[in-house]
């Protein structure tokens, strides 16, 4: 049974969708209805949440087009309920190329960012977080900042965030690639660890989860590197 659904192609490049990210979609709804929200209210909240994995497909589209331009295609990309990957025939070794595609993603949403800063500015929406991140903000000023998240988030100097990509590769320009994968995994696994505590000791569940996620790609990116040699 195929797992995933083809919703569209952008350039040769087919965009796909796992089965759970749809599960995600109805449960949100439900929960929407379920919680008093009228339907048209329920597919609004929808609609949002449309949008922001909207701009994280832009994101990986960011990381497929800067692949293409050192000759690397890519296989297709795939939206989960945790994020989008883009799945590339091969990784480059060269870090220069790895920086860039794996910046290349965390740009589109810092570029998403600032057009609608300018929007925001010229129909004096309200800026701040505190305003923009509550059930009656402006739609636009909460899409800038959820932009701004995904920015924060990806550049987390962790596997198998773009960040711990980006570490690698600035840490390969003054080292083996193997020593660079190795010390940038200890760090990710590392924050994973702070990441792990901080959730138990203010009873952020969802942290530890996510530590124990961390800690074990960063593994599997070491093991990736060394059986390549
Ligand atoms: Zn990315």
């Amino acid at each position: 049974m195929k797992s995933t659904i083809k919703f569209g192609s952008v350039s040769g490049i087919g965009l796909f969708v796992h089965w759970t990210f749809l599960v995600m979609m109805v449960g949100i709804f439900g929960f929407y209805v379920y919680n008093g929200l009228s339907v048209v209210a329920s597919l609004m909240g929808l609609a949002l949440v449309m949008t922001v994995f909207g701009c994280i497909v832009l994101h990986e589209l960011g990381h497929a087009f800067m692949a293409r331009s050192f000759k690397i295609p890519t296989i297709d990309i795939t939206m989960y309920p945790i994020g989008g990957v883009a799945r590339l025939s091969h990784m480059p070794r060269e870090p220069k190329q790895e920086f860039l595609i794996a910046i290349a993603g965390p740009a589109v949403n810092l570029g998403i960012a600032a057009v609608l800063y300018v929007v925001n500015q010229i129909i004096g929406a309200p800026l701040s977080m505190a305003e923009a991140l509550t059930p009656q903000g402006n739609v636009l000023s909460m899409l800038m900042w959820l932009n701004l998240g995904l920015v924060v988030f990806n550049m987390l100097p962790a596997f198998p965030m773009d960040g711990g990509r980006v570490l690698r590769a600035a840490l390969a320009t003054q080292m083996d690639y193997t020593n660079a994968t190795h010390v940038a995994c200890l760090i990710g696994q590392g924050l994973a660890f702070v990441f792990a505590i901080y959730g138990i000791f203010y009873g952020m569940w969802t942290l530890p989860f996510v530590a124990v996620f961390v800690f074990m790609a960063a593994r599997q990116e070491v093991q990736h590197v060394v059986e390549r040699g």
